[in-house]
């Protein structure tokens, strides 16, 4: 048969089921697509003895017949884990020198959930440090270069971020399917950037516990996934409620796979005019067009609607994510975790150098924005009000859903960029998460599409939001606007 990491995640769970191959098989196939495809920088970690281990106990459960109940929904299926989530054993480096040697003495939820449901770890994603970046350049581990490439042009370009290692695998198929994390686009911008599908999940329909805590009020774990079909198999199994987490929800996880290829006629779908920024290139502004069209071809109503508060999103953003990382990241001082300075005096010394030593720039940025806008004198000017104008941004929202059920948005102001190109200037790179930000700020689940390519072949993407734990309808609108946009083009395997 064809190589198994050819499949796609759906088609590699039935093929392994119906016994045409073993998870062994599967999982030295993209082992080996790993190892020729080292240029991408797209692992932090690979763990290929667990993966072989892992893989032969699923086999193991795989010969007792697909029916057994020791057969899990993704029983063999091998996928890659972005270095912000908790393994055991494992090093988990949040893409920072500050964590160096971490080998965390706990499961995230997440992961332990795919394990559970029989999934192989191939190994680590890379990732901006702590998650904060949109290009993946922030790592110390380095970037990740992204597998599509302008046409006729061999310059590197960037995969997206925070989560570059789990879109630039999945668009070069070295994992069937990723996990990554989304604080204010970190899933859907890098999707759009490599013709992946990515999903942010409603805030608090997956367990946060294990993953390490950028702004804990916006962060959010979902799937990078080659389909529609399978970000939804993999949501189902990342999904439910956890009592380690006091912000996880205890509502059922419906069978979002079920979902795919209902009728979607007669669905409203919003499109808000705030969303056509200044300078938008004109190839995205025509994909946006494109995909209203093919909403009301499939029956659905297109709504007009007006989302005023949207230009203070990122203004927002950039004062909540940071005052909360500010806190979270206090907790690395060289004491508890990974790495600690060598050269120092004192206690007091050793926690500053240790810091000094162990973050990077962004991440040194954003903790002194954050401790700025918390302290005494600006507490009430900066981060209060921020909060306030975040009630308004949700209240905005819920309003918008009175009237309609999806909405419908361009994923990312552009395709995917050179590396190297936008990181003078923190601003212009901050701008790249102008169309996602609002749906963490407001807790919504939100998810990107491929649905088309600029004039140099670069994949775009389109980003559909959705009410609150309203993820099946979502699902349903996605696989709506996959079938009618048909952009499932494969990067050029240039790097093997
Ligand atoms: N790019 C945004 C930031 O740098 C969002 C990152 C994310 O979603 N993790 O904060």
């Amino acid at each position: 048969m064809t190589n198994p990491a050819d499949l796609t995640l759906a088609q590699l769970r039935d093929a392994l089921k119906a016994k045409k191959v073993s998870s062994l098989e599967a999982t030295d196939a993209y082992l080996a697509r790993i190892e020729k495809a080292k240029v991408l920088n797209t692992f932090v970690t690979v763990t290929a003895d667990k993966a072989r281990d892992m893989a032969k106990a699923s086999d193991a459960r795989l010969a007792k017949g697909p029916n057994n109940s020791d057969v899990g929904d993704l029983e063999g299926v091998p996928l890659g884990v972005k270095d912000l989530f908790c393994t055991e054993g494992v090093l988990t480096t949040a893409g920072s020198h500050i964590l160096d040697g971490f080998q965390p003495r706990y499961e995230s939820t997440v992961t332990a959930n795919l394990w559970r449901d029989g999934a192989v770890m191939l190994g680590k994603l890379n990732m901006d440090e702590f998650a904060m970046g949109s290009s993946n350049e922030t790592s110390y581990y380095g970037n990740v270069i992204n597998p599509w490439r302008r046409e006729g042009d061999d310059a590197p370009l960037t995969p997206g971020g925070s989560s570059g290692g789990s879109s630039a695998s999945v668009a070069a198929r070295l994992c069937a399917g990723a996990t990554a994390t989304d604080t204010g686009g970190s899933i859907r911008q890098p999707a759009s950037l490599t013709n992946t599908v990515g999903v942010k999940p409603t805030y608090g329909r997956v367990s946060r516990w294990g993953v390490v805590a950028f702004a804990s009020s916006l962060d959010q774990a979902g799937p990078m996934a080659q389909d529609v079909r399978d970000a939804a198999v993999m949501l189902k199994s990342m999904a439910g409620h956890d009592p380690k987490d006091s912000t996880s929800i205890d509502r059922a996880v419906p069978d979002y796979e079920a979902a795919l290829g209902q009728s979607i006629k007669g669905l409203k779908i919003g499109v808000p005019k705030e969303y056509r920024i200044d300078g938008m290139p004109e190839e995205i502004e025509n994909l946006w067009s494109q995909g209203i069209a093919w909403m009301k071809d499939a029956g659905c109503e297109i709504v007009d609607i007006s989302l005023p508060l949207t230009k203070y999103a990122l203004p927002v953003y950039y004062i909540v994510a940071p005052a909360e990382a500010s806190s979270n990241l206090a907790r690395y001082d060289g004491v508890k975790y990974g790495h600690r300075a060598s050269d120092y005096q004192d206690i007091l010394s050793m926690y500053e150098n240790t810091r000094a030593e162990g973050f990077g720039d962004e991440v040194k940025r954003r903790i002194l924005i954050g401790t700025y806008v918390l302290s005494a004198g600006y507490y009430d000017a900066y981060y209060l009000r921020a909060q306030k104008v975040r009630k308004k941004i949700f209240d905005e929202f819920t309003d918008a859903f009175s009237k309609v059920d999806l909405i419908l948005t361009p994923s990312a102001p552009s395709a995917a960029f050179g590396l190297g190109e936008k990181t003078s200037d923190p601003v212009q790179m901050y701008l790249n998460d102008v169309f996602t930000v609002t749906g963490n700020l407001a807790g919504l689940p939100g998810a990107s599409v491929p649905a088309g390519y600029d004039k140099q072949g670069l994949p775009l993407g389109l980003q559909l939001l959705a009410r609150p734990f309203d993820e099946e309808t979502m699902f349903k609108g996605m696989y709506a606007l996959e079938q009618a946009a048909g952009a499932n083009r494969r990067p050029q395997e240039w790097w093997a």
